[in-house]
């Protein structure tokens, strides 16, 4: 065994021995309202990325804010293994928030409350999972490894942004402006959940996302139903059946459906996501039951299989109720992309659908919305991930269970596309109810320790498996 490995159990027990003043630090970050959507808190986000680095720089990281114009900051840090031919690991997390306006909180949202909840105890703020106790996590991990043997097995950086809950509109262009912030061997982003509290969770896919509009014309202009009515086609009626053909009676898409791994069906089989947890997690209201399986598990319809979503439509509303038949009628689709498929694929699908419908008399038109998100899936393997499975079956006696995003991430796509050669671990320190983007977000304080016991081993497991000379 190595020296590294020898270590890790002072280590261990220096985390355990400083977890209360993590959770002190970790309430003191959770004070500034740093929400990226309001400009009014822009000022927060930045005195935010000053607090933390000047932090790092006093635990002995180089610790940098970089800015760009236009854009709000990123925290870059970095510190240095004493074996100069150590692996360099990035760790990606996010100091911004989202809002909390318009929710209804039992708390404070910007003053983190620890309170005893039935499945242990939590602590209540905006950001307390969703991300902060997230890279929280590998500070106090890092932390107890400089305490201890002052120093870290391998080399480390730290990019933490400040525009995740906006879509990281620039990480981007600061991945070009300081290419050197984010060059590593291995990658580890820190913003996903877990299945369950003690269930692991390795995301390795994203759906896409993809949004069209479907419009139907038939008119110049609105008519008298009564003197028109049955000879001029009616607009609504024919979007209503085009929209209503592209999904079957449940509303799932009739197109884009995907066969997954039989991999993905074994490691999809442990995800507790019964009715109980759909019913709480979905607010299904009374006398309404989940979706039926179909013979498929519920993760893989919300992970693997397409979705549809009406966003909106040019439909009469009720203020502008009035006996006519419409010029034009058209809705916007939001279609999320299963993982590995191309929103063109789906594009076909939705034409030969539209094709077969029988002719309502209506001019259909489709065209596609700007914006959107490519999917992505990803095959977990190599030594980087025996190194994680390692680490996580120490501390958590389990091993971990692929986990996919229903939504569609743009860091997690962005990181995909760009470093799609590395290694990429997707963890975090969410669980089925934190309620991240919600009222009263809170983090399991039971999990944090394990994310940050397991990130003391993550560390040393993979400074010994991607050591160069490594056998
Ligand atoms: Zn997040």
């Amino acid at each position: 065994m190595s020296d590294t490995l020898l270590s890790a159990p002072r280590v261990l027990a220096e985390a355990e021995r400083t977890f209360e003043r993590t959770i002190r630090d970790l309430c003191q970050y959770l004070e500034f309202p740093a929400v990226s959507s309001d400009p009014a808190h822009h000022d927060d986000v930045r005195r935010l990325a000053l607090q933390v680095s000047s932090d790092l720089r006093a635990l002995g990281f180089e610790a940098t804010v970089r800015e760009l114009p236009d854009a709000l900051p990123l925290v870059a840090a970095r510190i240095s293994a004493e074996d100069p031919s150590a692996p360099t690991l990035l760790i990606y997390g996010h100091i911004d928030l989202q809002p909390v306006a318009g929710e209804a909180w039992e708390t404070p949202p910007h003053q983190a409350v620890r309170r005893e909840a039935p499945d242990g105890e939590r602590l209540y703020a905006r950001g307390a999972a969703d991300d902060m106790g997230g890279w929280m996590s590998h500070l106090a991990a890092l932390r107890a490894w400089l305490e201890t043997e002052r120093t870290v097995p391998l080399n480390v950086k730290l990019v933490l942004e400040g525009e995740e809950e906006i879509g990281s509109p620039n990480l981007e262009r600061y991945m070009d402006a300081f290419p050197e912030d984010f060059d590593a061997d291995v990658m580890v982003l820190t913003d996903c959940e877990n299945p369950g509290l003690d269930l692991p969770g390795l995301t390795t896919s994203l759906r896409g996302l993809y949004e069209i509009d479907i419009e139907c014309r038939a008119l110049t202009s609105d008519v008298h139903s009564g003197l028109w009515g049955n000879m001029a086609p009616d607009v609504s009626t024919a979007l209503f059946r085009a929209v209503a053909h592209l999904v079957d009676g449940f509303g799932r898409p009739k197109f884009g459906r995907t066969e997954p791994s039989e991999a993905f069906r074994e490691s999809a089989e442990r995800i507790p996501l019964g009715s109980d947890v759909i019913r709480q997690g979905a607010h299904l209201a009374a006398g309404v039951e989940p979706l039926p399986l179909e013979g498929r598990f519920a993760a893989e319809w919300l992970w693997r299989q397409p979705a549809l979503t009406v966003l909106s439509t040019t439909l009469p509303r009720p203020d502008a109720h009035k006996n006519a038949l419409r010029a034009s009628a058209r809705a916007s689709l939001s279609i999320r992309v299963p993982p590995g498929r191309d929103k063109s694929e789906l594009r076909r699908e939705i034409e030969e659908l539209l094709a077969e419908l029988p002719s309502s008399g209506v001019l259909i038109e489709l065209s596609e919305r700007p914006g959107g998100a490519a999917s992505w899936l990803y095959e977990p393997k190599g030594p980087a991930f025996a190194a994680a499975r390692r680490a996580y079956e120490r501390v958590w006696g389990k091993p971990l269970t692929e986990i996919g995003i229903g939504g569609s991430i743009p860091f997690v796509a962005l990181f995909g596309r760009r470093y799609a050669h590395l290694p990429l671990i997707l963890n975090g320190v969410m669980d089925p109810l934190t309620g991240a983007h919600g009222p009263n977000e809170s983090l399991h304080l039971g999990l944090f320790k394990r994310a940050i016991l397991t990130n003391v081993w993550l560390y040393a497991e993979l400074a010994e498996e991607l050591r160069p000379n490594a056998e």
